[in-house]
Formats: C-alpha cells, sequence, structure tokens
C-alpha cells in the first residue's frame, strides 16, 4: 500500500501536484498560528528576561492566556476569541465557507489568512511539478515554508526572529551536507559567510554615510541562511532581485500614499521572494561560480 503510494507519487504528476496543493494549504494553515502567535510568544519571553535582568514581578500587559504557545490555546476569534467551529478551520475552504467573517460576531477575518494558505499551496505544487526526488522535495518544502513566515513577521513586525533565521542557517548546512539544494557543502558554507558579511558592510557605510539604518541584524542572518540553501552562486541574483523588488514595491506603495520617505519598509519580504525565485529557476539566471 505504502509503495504504491510512493511510486503513484514518484510517476504520477498529477497526483503529486493535488496531494502537494492539499498539503501546502493545510502547513500554510499552520504558517498563519506561526506567523501570528510567535512574536506575541516572543514579545512576552523579552519581557520576562527584562523583569528578571531588573528583578522584578513579571506583569502580564496582553490579552492573552497566559498558557500561550504555538498549540495551545486552540484557534479563536481574534476579537470574540470564541473557538472556531472544526469546519470554519478547513484551510482555504473554511475560509470561503464563512466568507471571510467570524461565525460568532462577524467581524473580519484578515484575508492574509487565506493568501498564505493559497500561496502555501500554490509552491509546494509547484515544486512537485519541478520535481519527484522526494529528499529534494521535502527540503524544498522546508525551506519554502520558513521564507513565508519570515517575510509575513517581518512585513507585520520588522522583526525577523532569530529562532526562525538562525534555524533556517542550520538546517540549510544539514540538508547540504551532500549538496542536495546548493551543489555542495562549501557553497552553502561560503554563501552563508558571505550572505551576512555583504549586508553587514552595506549596512556600515550606509550608516556612515546618511548616519540612517537601512538594514537590520535580522537581515543579515536571514541572508546568509537563504544562501546557506541555495548557495554562494545565489548570492548576485538574490542581491540584484530583492533590491529591485523592493524598488517597485515603495513605487507602487508610495504612488497610493501607503509608505513615506520617512517611514522604513522591511527588506526581508523582498529577500524571500528573491530566494524562492532562485530556488524554482535558479539555473535560468544562475552565475556560475567557481564554488
Ligand atoms: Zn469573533
Amino acid at each position: 500500500m505504502f509503495s504504491v503510494l510512493i511510486s503513484e507519487f514518484e510517476y504520477n504528476l498529477l497526483f503529486r501536484i493535488i496531494l502537494l496543493f492539499v498539503i501546502g494549504a493545510t502547513i500554510g494553515s499552520f504558517l498563519n498560528v506561526v506567523i501570528y502567535r510567535l512574536p506575541i510568544i516572543l514579545m512576552r519571553k523579552w519581557r520576562a528576561e527584562s523583569y528578571e535582568t531588573l528583578g522584578l514581578d513579571y506583569v502580564k500587559n496582553d490579552e492573552f492566556p497566559s498558557k500561550f504557545n504555538l498549540l495551545v490555546p486552540q484557534s479563536g476569534c481574534l476579537s470574540c476569541h470564541q473557538a472556531i467551529p472544526f469546519w470554519a478551520n478547513i484551510p482555504i475552504i473554511g475560509f470561503l465557507l464563512v466568507r471571510g467573517k467570524c461565525v460568532k460576531c462577524a467581524i473580519k477575518i484578515p484575508v492574509a489568512y487565506l493568501f498564505i494558505e493559497i500561496v502555501t499551496a500554490i509552491l509546494f505544487a509547484y515544486s512537485g511539478y519541478i520535481t519527484s526526488d522526494i529528499l529534494l522535495l521535502f527540503a524544498e518544502l522546508v525551506f519554502i515554508s520558513f521564507i513565508l513566515c519570515l517575510i509575513m513577521i517581518d512585513y507585520h513586525t520588522f522583526y525577523l526572529p532569530d529562532e526562525l533565521t538562525l534555524l533556517l542557517l542550520w538546517l540549510g548546512l544539514l540538508f547540504n551536507l551532500h549538496g542536495l539544494i546548493s551543489g555542495s557543502l562549501v557553497s552553502a558554507l561560503v554563501g552563508a559567510a558571505f550572505g551576512y558579511a555583504i549586508l553587514w558592510l552595506v549596512y556600515w557605510l550606509f550608516r556612515l554615510i546618511t548616519r540612517r539604518e537601512g538594514l537590520g541584524y535580522g537581515d543579515f542572518k536571514f541572508l546568509a541562511a537563504l544562501l546557506a540553501w541555495v548557495g554562494i552562486s545565489g548570492l548576485i541574483p538574490i542581491l540584484f532581485i530583492a533590491p529591485l523588488l523592493g524598488i517597485v514595491y515603495f513605487v507602487i506603495a508610495y504612488l497610493k500614499g501607503k509608505v513615506s520617505l520617512h517611514k522604513a519598509v522591511p527588506f526581508g519580504p523582498f529577500l524571500g521572494i528573491a530566494a524562492i525565485m532562485v530556488l524554482f529557476f535558479g539555473k535560468t539566471f544562475l552565475i556560475p561560480l567557481p564554488i
């Protein structure tokens, strides 16, 4: 039975794409939980640590229950905190069934939830379209999931948590022990080191010249992690695509009056999108390097 499934998965393209679309939507639903809860969990942790350092008793200052992690409490409405019926929790379909509103209090559910589920599903399905190698696919799905979380968390909070960037970095090196994605471990290692170093350099040059902060340390770690996956040959394409996407986004958002010259735009999302493009279409525009 299991071997039939595996061979079906490897040789039946349509089956693979549909299965990965469903898995993607489900994982996307979990990514939403991470995107929404991780910043709250971290904020609490830092607050508790600060209190401890100051020798004070911890005082909770948010409206969430004391026990709050990625699994507990059950997902509920952000407004009325009522539990969500199981059918409304079905990825993509649930959102459409409740027409994007809480069934209890009718408050609008952010459309970003649906967006992440659909994007994850499409990216998973596309991965299955370009490869049938199970280990490679698994690695790609892990990579994509982390990137999506980091993109959204950076977009919402201007923060790229070490808990995700550093874990992503180590996972990239592990998956590339035999060069699964990067071609070689050396390429992944050198990529990680150069990725960090180059943005660090840009940061300090920008800071010395303009006396302003453009990037953050989270961006350095994120780029290091991304290159630990795609290897050093991804450096130039990512550093070319990401700012380009950033500029296009900024111009559009500026014309719509959503950003101003004094308001920063997070850079992480563009690094993340560029890395996914390199992952999928890398061979088309990767510049061969001697490593
Ligand atoms: Zn509600």
